[in-house]
């Protein structure tokens, strides 16, 4: 038997005899009993990365919260409800979902730009940990929620620190251009409004600035920025228990190099106890970095299409599985579920089934295909499943979450029944 290093980014994902497993398990025959697309995460590369989380901030008093729009399968936020994970929600839908998921009330955050009034209403109800609050109307609502059912509202409010997180311009979100957050310059006088309104109590200052970030700069400047807003919000008199810096660190999709979360950790809190603030309850917001490269897609080759100009692989997976690649051109690694050393490649657009241009995979990959291959789209853990959609009336995927030698169907293939059942064609 030949157990190949595991795959670029993916610790847990390796080849045996030119077979792709995950962890213990080999794709092929799981792909053959829950068919295809396929979505397949390692449990253990997901307690792995957070795991960095914890070995960076041991000793200190922290929190972290999994950012669970990331992936928000019943089965994967269990996982970290199990590890004693707390959870950042941006819904009401994913408060309902992490606490069917068993998830502590008291270690839910809630954040977003619009939360409405019932969905403010339920979190209170359940006792969450904090509210991040995004802007100062929304502050003038949650005090009147909290104080229509007799409760002070626990909130941080969400500041820009303004620096460029240097990433996709969708996944920016701390610049000043950005609907996200209050400005460095309002902060204060939001703070004061607050603190000064009876149902709410201020408990910490939040910020988040962007996504798939892969340099520790913009994180140390940001720690900057909040830490001289925290000076001043605290010389007004009112003290901040937590200072959460969000989530936003990046992962390998294509020999992308991003810090270690122990290691980006272990610096920030130098930063912290410089300037005497190491003792701070710390919140971070982790989501892509905890599971984006636990997870696979595999899916099958239906066409080889030859043209003058490309040679498109048409595969079962599309653009309503993965959106990434069409709503930011992404890009994945696509690899073959069986090395076949003695095929010869040739180049193709990796593309889906939908109707759209916008639906590819993966451009110009030099592959050993034919059709009835399998292929692994990999780094497929964070925002694939959670953004899938219905588009083309095509059902969302099964789900299997791998733990060792053992593959258990978390969410089953969704049929044309499932789509149908909310609608009605009579009068
Ligand atoms: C999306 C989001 C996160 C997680 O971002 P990742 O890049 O997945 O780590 C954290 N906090 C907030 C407020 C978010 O919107």
């Amino acid at each position: 038997m030949n157990v190949e290093a595991a795959l670029p980014g993916h610790p847990q994902i390796h080849r045996v005899d030119g077979a792709l497993h995950v962890e213990s398990v080999p794709l092929a025959p799981l792909a053959q009993s829950h068919g295809t697309p396929l979505f397949v995460y390692s449990k253990a590369w997901m307690l792995e990365a957070l795991a960095s989380y914890q070995r960076g901030l041991a000793g200190r008093d922290y929190l972290i919260c999994y950012a669970m729009k990331a992936n928000s399968s019943l089965g994967v936020l269990k996982v970290f409800a199990e590890a004693g994970c707390g959870f950042d929600i941006v819904s009401g839908g994913e408060l309902a979902r992490v606490l069917a998921a068993g998830a502590d009330p008291a270690k839910i955050i809630f954040s977003g730009v619009g939360k409405t009034r019932a969905e403010m209403r339920r979190a209170l109800e359940v006792g969450i940990a904090c509210f991040n609050v995004e802007s100062a109307a929304e502050i003038d609502v949650l005090n009147e929620v909290a104080l229509q059912v007799d409760q002070r509202a626990p909130i941080s409010v969400r500041i820009n620190p303004n620096v460029d997180p240097k990433t996709h311009p969708y996944i920016s979100t701390g610049l000043k251009a950005s609907k996200f957050g209050v400005a460095h310059d309002e902060a204060l006088a939001v703070y004061r409004r607050a603190a000064a309104l009876p149902g709410l109590q201020v408990v910490g200052i939040d910020c988040h600035i962007g996504s798939q970030i892969t340099d520790a700069a913009p994180y140390a400047e940001a720690v900057e920025r909040v830490l001289d807003l925290v000076e001043t919000i605290e010389a007004a008199g009112i003290r901040l228990h937590h200072l959460d810096f969000g989530g936003g660190l990046g992962i390998d999709y294509r020999g992308d190099v991003p810090p270690a979360a122990d290691a980006l950790w272990a610096r920030l809190l130098e930063q912290l106890d410089a300037r005497g603030f190491g003792d701070r309850r710390i919140v971070v917001e982790p989501g892509r970095s905890l599971v984006g490269n636990a997870g696979v897609c595999v899916t099958e080759v239906l066409y080889l299409k030859p043209g003058e100009e490309k040679n498109f692989c048409i595969v079962d997976a599309a653009m309503n599985d993965l959106p990434r690649p069409a709503m930011y051109q992404a890009f994945h690694r696509i690899e073959p579920v069986q090395q076949q050393a003695d095929r010869a490649g040739a180049t193709y657009d990796v593309v889906g089934p939908v109707c759209e241009s916008g639906d590819w995979l993966g451009r110009d990959r030099l592959l050993a295909v034919k059709a009835g291959d399998l292929l692994a789209v990999m780094s497929s853990g964070a925002y694939s499943m959670a953004m899938a959609s219905n588009y083309n009336t095509r059902g969302r995927a099964a789900e299997v979450l791998v733990d060792g030698a053992e593959a258990r169907l978390i969410r089953r293939r969704e049929t044309i029944d499932d789509q149908l059942r909310l609608e009605s064609a009579s009068a």
